[in-house]
């Protein structure tokens, strides 16, 4: 992916998943028009540095991390393989679990998926086979699924560190621990109480020890906890971001995982996205554009399912309560501006006259 920037190898789709696994493109790919860039106050964004059509792939991303999300994960069919290069949903009968029985969640598709994952899983096996089940009964579902992506993003970090970590796309986007440190997301972007809580939780469950060797300080573990709150997507099995929502609306089904993308990450919200995003079978992220974009244009994703919220005080609730920012995409300042409009009128209107 050296090429000038307009040579045909770059502008190819690279080949998706197919079901029997033989065209599977596990490297990151970016459309070669969609590039990165700062701006005041929101920070990175994704923009079109010319016009891209309605309907071409945006990207497609590798996670760092991912877990599983399951309700019964003994007998459920959505556990992912664990191992990074495969990732595709198992049926309960025929995977295998970990031979040390840490967790049920933990599987892989066969024996050849478990061994490819040795190193990676051999960093987590103590901890989750010590910490899963009390970690899960004390605090609930969240704070175990939030504390085991922490641990796998420390496991893919030390993987890297071995000399398997994954190539960057040309020079335009970092990937690997190198792009996780430079997500957005500070302990300053949440509520003291809720850096309290995940301040207890890192020095209690996530120090560097003998069950999980890693040197990062407590500060820096609460830092990554931050960072990856901000920056983690919910893995579901329909498009996110369909706008305008169909009628009758369709929603995004239900969650199955949760996972890290280095690059994926950096595309900030719109109430109105030109882009949906959906996992592959591999629990890649894809971006699709949802409509023609025009050079220099922002491209956004939406942070949540558009078809479950509507009104523009529940949306504007939804960011603020998960992500800590007031909207103010286009479609919230016209939808704003409307509101103040109506509001006026009424203000303006005689009373009792005739009435
Ligand atoms: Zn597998
Ligand atoms: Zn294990
Ligand atoms: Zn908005």
């Amino acid at each position: 992916m050296n090429a000038s920037p307009e040579s045909q190898s770059q502008l190819q789709s690279p080949a998706l998943s197919s079901s029997d696994g033989s065209t599977v493109a596990a490297e990151p790919w970016v459309h070669p028009h969609l590039e990165q860039g700062v701006v005041p106050i929101k920070g990175r964004q994704l923009r079109a540095s010319r016009c891209i059509s309605k309907g071409e792939l945006l990207m497609v991303d590798v996670p760092f991390a991912v877990i599983p999300a399951v309700d019964y994960p003994d007998i459920s069919d959505g556990l992912l393989c664990s191992n990074p290069a495969c990732g595709v949903q198992t049926l309960y009968q025929y995977r295998v679990n970990c031979p040390a029985g840490c967790l049920d969640d933990v599987v892989w598709c066969d024996e050849e998926c478990r061994d490819g994952d040795a190193l990676r899983h051999g960093f987590e096996c103590v901890w989750l086979k010590r910490f899963g089940a009390s970690i899960r009964k004390k605090w609930g579902e969240y704070d175990f699924g939030m504390l085991w992506l922490i641990v796998r993003v420390l496991a893919m970090r030390r993987v890297e560190g071995e000399g398997e970590g994954e190539g960057q796309v040309g020079e335009r986007f970092k990937g690997g621990w190198e792009a996780i440190q430079d997500f957005c997301g500070s302990t300053e972007s949440w509520s003291h109480s809720q850096v309290r809580a995940w301040t207890a939780l890192a020095k209690r469950y996530l120090r560097g020890s003998a069950a999980l060797p890693h040197n990062l300080s407590d500060e820096e573990v609460v830092a990554l906890i931050c960072r990856e709150e901000a920056n983690s997507f919910g893995l579901y099995p329909r498009e996110t971001g369909v706008f305008p929502v169909p009628d009758p609306p369709v929603d995004r089904g239900e969650q199955y995982a949760a996972a890290v993308y280095p690059r994926a990450a950096i595309a900030n919200h719109s109430c109105s996205p030109n882009i949906m995003h959906k996992p592959d079978d591999h629990g890649r992220m894809v971006f699709t554009a949802s409509r023609d974009i025009a050079a220099g244009e922002e491209c956004c994703i939406s942070y949540f399912d558009l078809s479950q919220c509507v009104e523009l005080r529940a949306r504007r609730d939804h960011l603020q309560k998960l992500f800590r920012f007031v909207c103010r995409c286009d479609r919230c300042t016209t939808e704003e501006a409307a509101e103040e409009q109506q509001q006026e009128e009424w203000v303006g209107m005689p009373f009792g006259e005739g009435l």
